[in-house]
């Protein structure tokens, strides 16, 4: 079922006589569990034309890096072959996506699109609404409640959010039809990159490759789905007590699926639905509430990205410390370098660059001393998000603006004062070593080998 609240028309441009439906993937980068795929079948089946899927490939993605495009196209690889199962066409274009759906636009009928909340994804949108003469629908599937329906404002905090989410979580837990296509568009001539190779596609791209792909984390849906299978059999269980245990492989690792739109929320709940284990709740929690307010938080605020984003407390408290004496204060390269005196801090950053994944609980500790050995409190806030986006492979997500915010006070509340961090929460390496095996973990950051992972 395709709730009517996920789909929304962003321009009144009457449907054509074109040639085919068009579905512009985006965000929800997968063939399956995707409501905006489904829909665009649907239209095509009504209209009597063949479907197509196009995706625009472009080189500058902001803070996107050869780590991120090589597991972007090792998914887009997938999605093509799984579309051709399914009777459709995939057309890859080395070309901004809002260009390339202009240019696709000129012979469909109708085009739908997926639904992103970053500023850039939603300034492509309203940017090809304005220009296309032909419908451009917006159908949103990578959230399980629509961001709007979820709750008209910015929330608060998880407190604030949470009773409103479940009030309307039943009514979205449900099944999404797989449709079948009526016409092949197998056959259609339209130029397409060959998908069959990431490592050709990367290689002709005029992309950053300062940071190399993950050896650890291979991108796509099958991917997605073992890592998801994995933990379901080995983790849920423990997820409750371990999941913030460093050492302890109790994540899900499904976040880089999740960011580039490979593996569906809605598949992962309806999968968890008929289990009972004493993990399932904490997850979910995680899952679902802590993700989608980190999507109400970028919808809402304007500011994500920037320190002025942070609840009026949060300013207050953290300029009235701005001055504090820092007893480290490191340069951005020495902090990339995991050149710090702090051995776990540095552990956790060569988790996260030679991965392109940090253990959660190491991304609170990681944000909160940056915030210490950083000069000004503006200045820690850009380092961690700079940091975070170029180096995880789930970075530039709401998630990791969400996340980075939380550390400066964001869907938290005030704590007792102490120097440089004021009323926002503090965490020290005491607590590490009192609750983990720290040297452990040091140990194991250093090590990681391709077959002998981190998590
Ligand atoms: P699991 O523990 O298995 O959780 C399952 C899913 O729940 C995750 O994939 C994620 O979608 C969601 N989730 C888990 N924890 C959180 C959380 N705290 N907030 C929101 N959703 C959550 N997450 C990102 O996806 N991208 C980022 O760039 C990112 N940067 C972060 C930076 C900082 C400073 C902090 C404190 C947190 C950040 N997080 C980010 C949130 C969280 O740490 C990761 O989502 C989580 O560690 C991903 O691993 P997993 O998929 O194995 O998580």
């Amino acid at each position: 079922m395709i709730q009517t609240e996920r789909i929304c028309e962003l321009n009144n441009k009457p449907v054509t006589d074109g040639v085919y439906v068009a579905y512009w993937m985006q965000a929800s980068q997968r063939a399956d569990c995707n409501h905006a795929l489904e829909y665009a079948i649907l239209k095509a089946n009504d209209l009597h034309k063949p479907l197509i899927v196009f995706f625009g490939l472009t080189d500058s993605f902001p803070d996107a890096n050869q780590r991120h495009y090589a597991f972007m196209l090792q998914g887009l690889r997938e999605v093509s072959s799984a579309l051709k199962h399914r009777g459709i066409k995939f057309v890859l274009r080395q070309r901004s996506p809002e260009l390339m759906a202009i240019e696709i636009a000129k012979d469909a009928c109708i085009m739908i699109v997926d639904r992103g909340y970053l500023r850039l994804q939603r300034h492509w949108r309203e940017f090809v609404a304005e220009r296309v003469s032909i419908p451009l629908t917006q159908v949103e599937s990578d959230v399980l409640i629509p961001v709007e329906t979820a709750s008209p404002k910015e929330e608060f905090s998880a407190a604030t959010f949470r009773p409103k989410f479940h009030r309307l979580l039943e009514y979205y837990i449900v099944p999404l039809k797989q449709e079948k296509t009526a016409i092949n568009s197998l056959g259609l001539e339209l130029d397409s990159l060959d998908t069959r190779d990431p490592n050709r596609l990367l290689s002709r791209m005029a992309i950053d490759r300062s940071v190399p792909a993950s050896e650890f984390y291979i991108g796509g849906t099958t991917a997605a789905r073992e890592h998801f299978d994995r933990f379901m059999e080995h983790r849920l269980d423990d997820y409750g007590t371990s999941a913030n245990d460093p050492n302890a492989a109790s994540q899900s690792n499904l976040s880089p699926y999740l960011h580039f739109g490979q593996i569906s929320p809605l598949e992962i709940i309806l999968r968890m639905r008929s289990i009972t284990s004493p993990g399932k709740q904490d997850f979910l929690e995680q899952l679902m509430v802590r993700r989608e307010l980190a999507v109400n938080f970028v919808f809402y605020n304007p500011h994500y990205d920037q320190f002025q984003c942070l609840p009026d407390w949060a300013l207050q408290t953290l300029s009235a410390h701005a001055n504090d004496s820092r007893p480290y204060l490191y340069t951005m390269s020495e902090l990339e370098q995991a050149g710090t005196h702090d051995p776990y801090w540095n552990a956790a950053q060569q988790e996260m660059q030679r991965s392109g994944k940090m253990h959660g609980y190491m991304r609170m500790y990681w944000g909160k001393k940056i915030i210490e050995w950083s000069r000004t409190p503006e200045e820690a806030y850009q380092t961690a998000l700079y940091l975070n986006n170029k180096y995880e492979l789930d970075g530039r997500d709401p998630n990791g603006f969400a996340g980075v915010a939380w550390c400066f006070g964001k869907h938290d509340r005030p704590w007792g004062e102490r120097p440089i961090f004021g009323k926002v929460r503090y965490m020290n390496e005491n607590g590490l070593k009192r609750k983990f095996d720290m040297q452990k973990y040091v140990d194991m950051a250093g090590m990681a080998t391709k077959n002998k992972p981190f998590h």
